[in-house]
């Protein structure tokens, strides 16, 4: 039996179906222009710990914790450490994932290294660069303001790392405060910020050093302190207020309180 539907019910469907057409494609061609695919897959581990997963290698980040903390994760490729202290270093780690990577640190950390561990060492003091496995790493300074001798982070001692690879560029700040070196970056795709005084920067300094560098993408790290969580919500303010183009990336970095 053929059946006839009423003129006006077809039309119906008919407009029906332009709208859904129209407005998925629409959609789809928004999303395209906000969400541009990132060749680095970030993995926050802990407070200043992460991994780095970038063109099939896999990049670990002041790995610090227990003989269980990196267990279940892909064996690193390349390792940098920052600085001395141990939320950044910590030798026994270090012994148990190195294998065959390419540690990457300061000479204040290489100079504390156990010999088994140091000879794998490369040593990368501020403004150096080195290049492994098609990744070229540049030693930033970082340091505290007003400078001293005996701040935490005295000038010199540890490594802010600039990563570049086929043309992306992601920036980890280290312990530092606002500093010129940091405001003076250009053309940074993903930048790591960390805020907590007396440690690092306040929200604010880190908003402003972030305002004048304008990296893509911004994830607020390092930020235990009293309040840190408000601190990182107030990061994210200040930024879209300043800049709405810079997105800030808030992952939880203290999964265990
Ligand atoms: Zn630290």
């Amino acid at each position: 039996m053929k059946i006839s539907l009423p003129v006006t019910i077809s039309f119906s469907i008919i407009l029906i179906l332009l709208y859904l057409i129209v407005t998925f494609d629409s959609r789809a061609s928004n999303n395209a222009k906000v969400i541009p695919a990132s060749p680095v897959q970030v993995i926050p581990i802990s407070h200043a710990t992460f991994i780095l997963k970038w063109d099939n290698k896999t990049i670990y980040i002041d790995p610090v914790g227990d003989r269980y903390t990196f267990e279940n994760e892909t064996a690193p490729d390349i390792i940098l450490v920052t600085d001395i202290h141990g939320d950044h270093l910590s030798t026994d780690v270090l012994s148990q994932i190195i294998g065959k990577a390419t540690l990457v640190v300061p000479s204040a950390v290489g100079n504390i290294l156990p010999d088994e561990i140091s000879t794998n060492a490369k040593i990368l003091n501020n403004g150096e660069v080195t290049v492994s496995q098609g990744f070229k790493i540049l030693a930033i300074p970082m340091y505290n303001l007003p400078e001293s001798e005996d701040s935490k982070h005295v000038r010199g001692r540890g490594n802010g790392y600039l990563i570049e690879h086929n043309g992306f560029r992601v920036y980890i700040a280290g312990d530092t405060a606002g500093i010129q070196e940091m405001r003076d970056l250009r053309n940074i795709d993903i930048a790591f910020i960390p805020m907590n005084l007396p440690y690092t920067m306040s929200y604010e300094e880190a908003a402003d050093a972030v305002l004048e560098f304008k990296p893509k993408q911004v994830y607020p790290y390092h930020y235990r302190s009293e309040g840190g969580e408000r601190s990182i919500l107030n990061f994210k303010k200040l930024i879209k207020n300043g800049d709405g183009k810079i997105e800030v990336i808030l992952k939880n970095w203290y999964p265990f309180g």
